[in-house]
């Protein structure tokens, strides 16, 4: 799907011919280079000579020739093909002036460098006029003026002489006139070649080989050209697909790249020059769209306008090959640009910024940046320095929550993280467990509650109590390589088994990268650990997958529980995910239930335990542990064969 190399432009059609008559510029300069100092000592001597004969008319060709030399040597304004046409003028001349002047031995040399000259310095045709000339008019003339040349002792015929003198010069004339052109007309070709690679290499660098649109260093070029371009205005606008990695998932990376391109076929129709539609990568685009000269609207209005038409119209599904049809959506985030850029890469920062308040809000949106926006990046930077030191001073502690059975009887526990900040108080995890994902400290701190768990678990047991602690994986922790290694090193280094855990993973882990999700879940599963499915029913797990999935255990999601038993919709939801959790043979836990009408509701149904602040709000571990009932219960065994600890 390479695009195809565009002819060259106006501007590299003139940089070959200037490449040409550069050389031929470089040539001539040296052919005076070395014409000056040589023809001065020919002059010299043969002024000498001509002072000698008395041949007043000699000496001053002899000057006048050095003069018109040293001119066309120095002259800066005269053209390379005046200086071409002086230098073969100057080698004629002194030729025809040789043999005018009864020296005809001496014209030979010079008659014939002319026609080379010609060729090197103005073409063939210049090469073969030149030949023309002086064969076929010089030497006629030199028969009929009876110019007196070395007789040829074989041949006593003047006519015949002058004729065989004349075919001689022409053949040989003619010969070198044809090489040389030839030679000059390679070399053109040569600099052409030269020019038309470099275009193509220019073009591969700057233009995106699966859209055939302008890349990253193209645009970037771009906004600097317009950096510098007084009474600019526009919009900078980074677009994201929102779903571009499901699709991929779901139909594979041709299909992904088929949609990318009919995308960036629909965005260039969509934004006319002389704005710009750029791909930066993967599903990343970005629009520079130029605000109308004479504006009728406010720059905001007219940039909004663009951006909500671009959002609408991706909208709109795209026909694949296959006849298959993909629905996709966009985020856009927006800078305005209304004088100008004053720096291309703070006017793409803040594009950045606000595409990723655009997808933080939901996606599917148009957000103009706003200064407050580097404000909240900038607070998220601290924060996540803080969280940084909090992992490693003691800052974060672990809260426990409780899940019960029917009879209120507890069957588990949940761990959730706490962040007691030394100036801002308590942080909930859900104001940091997006930066620490988005930092990367999502993974030591995972590690630390896994520690915390195992800890936990140690002392639970000793309690009498027997079932598992539920820890919360973000997917950036599980697909972190040597997960699998780094979960059982921490147990076996704790001494606890893998069934005192059970594994809360979310459905946006199981989207991506399934066939090795589901790999890496079943080894350790293998080794005796179990997996609950987080906040079920928020993603978008199709049932087919779900099959395949080595759980234990489904948390339906608070959003489903809150308005139990009222809702007709979250009753249908809840009664539907009970009943597939029993088809798969799965464990069911109900989140978030605060109602006595909530928990009838679920024990009426059948979900296996609750968790919620009708039963105990997550409790620091002394606490909770002090909260346990004193004589542990024996549970029967739990679901899929699960040996409890
Ligand atoms: P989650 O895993 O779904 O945890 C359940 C959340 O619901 C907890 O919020 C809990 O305090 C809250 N909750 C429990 N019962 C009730 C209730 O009856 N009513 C209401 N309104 N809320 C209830 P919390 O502790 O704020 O945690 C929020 C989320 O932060 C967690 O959702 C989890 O996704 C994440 N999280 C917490 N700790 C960790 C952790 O150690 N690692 C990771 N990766 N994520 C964590
Ligand atoms: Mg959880
Ligand atoms: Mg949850």
């Amino acid at each position: 799907m390479q695009p195809a190399p565009s002819p060259l432009s106006a501007d590299e059609t003139l940089q070959a011919n200037q490449r040409l008559s550069r050389w031929r510029e470089d040539l001539q300069d040296t052919v005076l280079a070395v014409a000056v100092p040589t023809g001065s000592v020919l002059a010299a001597i043969g002024t000498a000579v001509s002072w000698f004969k008395q041949d007043g008319a000699m000496a001053l060709s002899n000057v006048a020739a050095l003069a018109f030399l040293l001119w066309l040597r120095h002259h800066r304004g005269l053209g390379t093909r005046t200086k071409g046409a002086g230098i073969v003028l100057i080698t004629t001349g002194m030729g025809l002036s040789f043999l005018f002047n009864d020296i005809g031995a001496f014209s030979l040399p010079w008659l014939c460098a002319a026609p080379i000259m010609a060729a090197l310095l103005l073409g063939r045709s210049a090469a073969l006029t030149v030949t023309a000339l002086i064969g076929l008019v010089a030497f006629p003339l030199g028969y009929g003026l009876d110019l007196p040349l070395a007789p040829l002792p074989l041949l006593p015929h003047p006519e015949l002489m002058w004729t065989l003198l004349a075919l001689n010069y022409l053949t040989l004339s003619i010969i070198i006139a044809m090489s040389a052109a030839v030679l000059l007309r390679r070399l053109a070709m040569a600099i052409d070649r030269a020019t038309r690679s470099e275009h193509v290499m220019a073009q591969l660098a700057h233009v995106d080989p699966l859209t055939g649109l302008p890349n990253r260093r193209a645009l970037r070029e771009t906004l600097q050209k317009r950096a510098g371009q007084a009474g600019w205005a526009g919009a900078l606008m980074f677009i994201d697909l929102d779903n571009f990695k499901d699709i991929n998932d779901t139909f594979g990376h041709l299909k992904g790249d088929e949609l990318l391109v009919r995308v960036a076929r629909r965005l260039s129709t969509q934004v006319p020059q002389p704005s710009l539609v750029a791909r930066m990568g993967g599903d990343e685009f970005v629009v520079l769209f130029q605000a109308d000269p004479e504006p009728s609207a406010p720059l905001s209005d007219q940039a909004m306008k663009k951006a909500e038409q671009l959002r609408q119209a991706m909208t709109k599904p795209f026909a694949l090959p296959d006849q298959q049809s993909v629905s996709t959506r966009i985020s856009i985030g927006m800078t305005l640009l209304p004088a100008g850029l004053q720096s291309p890469e703070d006017a793409m920062r803040e594009a950045d910024t606000a595409l990723y308040q655009a997808k933080g809000n939901g996606r599917n949106q148009v957000v103009i940046f706003e200064e407050a926006m580097h404000t909240a990046l900038h607070q998220r930077m601290l924060l996540a320095n803080d969280l940084t030191h909090a992992l490693r001073h003691t800052g974060l502690w672990v809260a426990v929550q409780t899940q019960v059975d029917a009879a209120h009887r507890p069957v588990g526990a949940e761990l959730l993280v706490r962040w007691s900040h030394p100036e801002r108080g308590n942080i909930p995890p859900g104001q940091f467990i997006g930066m620490a994902e988005h930092s990367g400290l999502i993974v030591p701190l995972g590690e630390w509650m896994l520690n915390q768990a195992c800890e936990l678990a140690l002392r639970l047991q000793a309690t009498g109590h027997r079932f598992p602690l539920s820890v919360n994986i973000s997917a950036q922790q599980f697909r972190q390589p040597g997960f699998e290694q780094q979960v059982q090193n921490i147990l076996a280094s704790h001494g606890v088994p893998p069934q005192a855990l059970m594994l809360e993973i979310t459905e946006s882990l199981t989207m991506t990268d399934k066939g090795e999700t589901i790999d890496s879940m079943a080894r350790l599963v293998d080794k005796g650990f179990r997996f609950s499915m987080d906040d079920f029913g928020t993603g978008y797990s199709s049932l087919s997958y779900l099959k395949r999935l080595p759980l234990h255990e489904l948390k339906i999601d608070r959003s489903f529980v809150d308005d139990l038993p009222h809702d007709a919709n979250d009753v249908a939801i809840v009664r539907m995910i009970l009943a597939m959790a029993d088809n798969l043979g799965l464990k069911a836990v109900a989140e978030g239930v605060e109602t006595q009408a909530q928990a009838d509701f679920l024990v009426a149904h059948d979900c296996h335990s609750m968790q919620g602040y009708l039963f105990s709000r997550p409790q620091a571990v002394d606490a909770w542990l002090a909260a346990l009932p004193a004589s542990p219960v024996r549970h029967p065994a739990p679901h899929a064969g699960v040996t409890p600890v």
